[in-house]
């Protein structure tokens, strides 16, 4: 195949892929063909006669596989943002290819020979602080792969990861279908009283898309569906809640443990005692002990908030004459109490959130209050879906700083929740820019309509965002240590601050306004909505908890415990015996569709949002309370912490921004866990 757009660099502007050219019957040569490449250019490496040096062996490296990136990026994107049936089963067969050739490289003898003598030599080289980064952190990542073991152990190793990957790609596929077998099929329109006229031509639609009559409700991929916060109908909300919590169990259940065990085996294997333990000793947590105290810090107060929090729920319910409150009427009468003890009808704000307010007077606006970038749309560019559009973006003296993708509509080609990430990452070795997108799972409004948006997407919307400026900030010579290649349980941070201009006064006058008046959000309701999202700080506070013990729990079993059995049973357990159970409040995640975990790369890793969120809760107050202007904030926080990548280490950079380490208060300030 001649035209296979994957083979050269992309000509268009900043590298970005050629999506309009590229086809599904290019991947497999292209992948196959990267492969290949990427251990000829690793043979170079080995072969070369002259002795190990930083150039020749851990810059050569670096550039090695670039073939394999340009594919990968596009390929993992479109497995994730719009599959079909030959996507899935091409990623079904190279998840365990692709494994294999990992550790092909990391576990290459020869290589890891060379890479440990400039390890050794590291001392005498005169290298900057950026390339000694470098050489320790890929040294590191050699290690932890496996790089020392003896042969046989690095047999074992290689067919767990192949085990582990293809697993993977099948709990992927079937939370595919678990998800579109549990959306809940209505006949009779009746039944959906309490949804808006939106939401019900979407649940038609739905239907529609499904070649069914009626009204689909799909299930978004965690707990709590949105409309249980709205359909009146008490038997309807128990079966969507029902669904959405049975999912995936009989299939993905007994494929996490069985996975969990693996990583468990793997972890003994390279010498931890469990997955959590190994996964830790490479973030800024650092031990399962440091992650285990401020999970433990947290339980009891926030249990305790929730607790009162429910009272108070079960009591409006019993208004209507429910007796037996349960975790469905939950969200529903949340509702009810946000609207008649705080005044505050979640419905009536939208209206002042429309997408494309939000994105431009927004979310861009911050930006450019606190980085100083401007954002022009360019249509010429195409994305990978009709519904992608692209952003050039640019520094204040008009300097082009990158591109960035927004791909805001959910569709049943898309997998459920909202991340980024990047198509082109920054390096200044490559001489490139960044490429980065965001994709979420926003309804799309019928043809000529506005989208307006609920609170949660709005965060969600500055949230994904602070990762994509993390990206399109970067700022360092190495692409392996760029933009958001951090710790993982530091990379919720920049992206968790960045929810803060969501709220702050001169952005939020500029963006929330009505749709068709322009009249700003009362600042009487804002203050109502203030009071009214303390309160629900300790059910939402518990649903993370206990989707985070549930993780934690998973992969802090060691090699020789047995395989668990009854998903069911361990997770029941698990949760009492942290002292989180609560049948009204289900964890955000249970094991059967909890892809952070066993798709996603988030094993014994769900705790990173609330380590990140230590961090984050202190920086805002840093941001607000430092009484320097906003722009020379952003400028220490993009100089010092944004565009540094892992080129720093990152309390490094946290420190150098703040001049301090961080502190808990303020997150227990903000979740209202304050103890006096
Ligand atoms: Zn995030």
């Amino acid at each position: 195949m001649t035209d296979n757009p994957f083979l050269a660099p992309s000509a268009l502007p900043y590298q970005l892929p050629p999506f309009a050219e590229i086809r599904d019957e290019h991947y497999r040569p292209a992948l196959d063909q990267g492969m290949a490449a990427q251990l000829a250019e690793i043979g170079r490496i080995t072969g070369n006669p002259e002795p190990a040096g930083f150039e020749n062996t851990v810059v050569a490296l670096e550039r090695s596989g670039a073939l394999l990136t340009r594919v990968l990026v596009v390929f993992d994107n479109q497995s994730s943002a719009h599959t079909n049936d030959a996507v899935q089963e091409l990623d079904a067969e190279y998840r365990p290819k692709l494994a294999a050739h990992d550790d092909a490289i990391h576990l290459d003898q020869a290589l890891f020979a060379r890479i440990d003598e400039v390890h050794r030599n590291r001392a005498e080289l005169g290298l900057d602080a950026e390339s000694l980064r470098l050489l320790e952190r890929l040294h590191q990542r050699f290690v932890r792969a496996g790089a020392r073991l003896s042969g046989a152990e690095q047999r074992r190793l290689r067919e767990l990861n192949a085990e582990l990957a293809s697993a993977s790609a099948t709990f992927q596929q079937q939370l595919h279908a678990a998800n579109a077998a549990g959306a809940l099929l209505v006949t009779d329109a009746e039944q959906l009283a309490g949804l808006s006229e939106g939401e019900i031509e979407a649940a038609a639609a739905g239907a529609r898309e499904r070649g069914e009559e009626g009204y689909a409700l799909t299930l978004m991929n965690f707990t709590n569906q949105p409309l249980l916060a709205k359909l009146a109908d008490r038997g309807l909300r128990r079966r969507l809640l029902d669904s959405a919590l049975a999912r995936g169990l009989s299939t993905n259940g007994p494929l996490a443990a069985r996975m969990a065990a693996l990583r468990a085996e793997r972890a003994a294997l390279l010498g931890y005692p469990s997955h959590a333990a190994y996964t830790v000793a490479d973030q800024t947590a650092g031990t399962v002990e440091a992650v285990s105290e401020l999970l433990a810090k947290l339980v009891a107060p926030s249990v305790a908030n929730a607790e009162r929090e429910l009272a108070r729920l079960a009591q409006a319910a019993e208004a209507d004459g429910v007796t037996d409150f349960g975790a469905h009427d939950v969200a529903y009468y949340a509702e009810r109490v946000r609207r008649t003890e705080y005044e505050v009808d979640t419905a009536e704000l939208r209206p002042y959130y429309e997408l494309e307010r939000v994105l431009r007077d927004g979310v861009f606006h911050a930006a450019q209050l606190a980085y100083g970038l401007a954002f022009t749309e360019r249509l010429d560019l195409a994305g990978y879906h009709p519904d992608t559009r692209v952003f050039e973006v640019f520094e204040e003296d008009g300097t082009p700083l990158g591109l960035f993708l927004a791909d805001f509509f959910a569709r049943p080609s898309k997998r459920g929740g909202a991340w980024m990430d990047e198509l082109v990452s920054q390096s200044g070795l490559l001489d490139r820019r960044a490429v980065v997108f965001n994709n979420l799972n926003i309804t799309k409004p019928a043809p000529g309509r506005p989208a307006l948006l609920s609170l949660d997407e709005v965060r969600t919307l500055f949230h994904e965002f602070g990762h994509a400026l993390h990206g399109l900030l970067s700022d360092v010579r190495y692409p392996s240590l760029a933009g958001t290649r951090v710790p993982r349980d530091f990379v919720e941070f920049p992206s968790q601050v960045n929810e803060m201009w969501s709220t702050w006064p001169e952005v939020q006058a500029r963006y929330a306004r009505h749709y068709q008046t322009g009249e700003p959000l009362p600042t009487e309701l804002l203050d109502r909505l203030e009071e009214a999202e303390n309160f629900g700080q300790g059910l939402r506070m518990v649903e993370v908890l206990a989707a985070t013990l549930l993780d934690w729990a998973w992969h802090t079993r060691s090699a020789d415990q047995e395989t668990v059995q009854d998903v069911e049973e361990f997770e029941a357990r698990v949760l009492k015996e942290a002292g989180l159970a609560l049948p009204a409040m289900p964890p955000r995640y249970r094991t059967g569709y909890f892809a952070h975990l066993f798709v996603g790369g988030y094993g014994a890793g769900y705790y990173s949002y609330l380590w990140s969120e230590v961090l984050d809760a202190d920086t805002v107050e840093w941001f607000q309370g430092n009484g320097r202007p906003v722009r020379e904030s952003g400028e220490s926080f993009r100089r010092d912490l944004l565009s540094r990548g892992d080129s720093v280490s990152a309390m490094d950079a946290f420190r150098a921004v703040l001049g301090r380490d961080p502190q808990v208060g303020p997150l227990l300030a903000r979740r209202g866990l304050a103890q006096d």
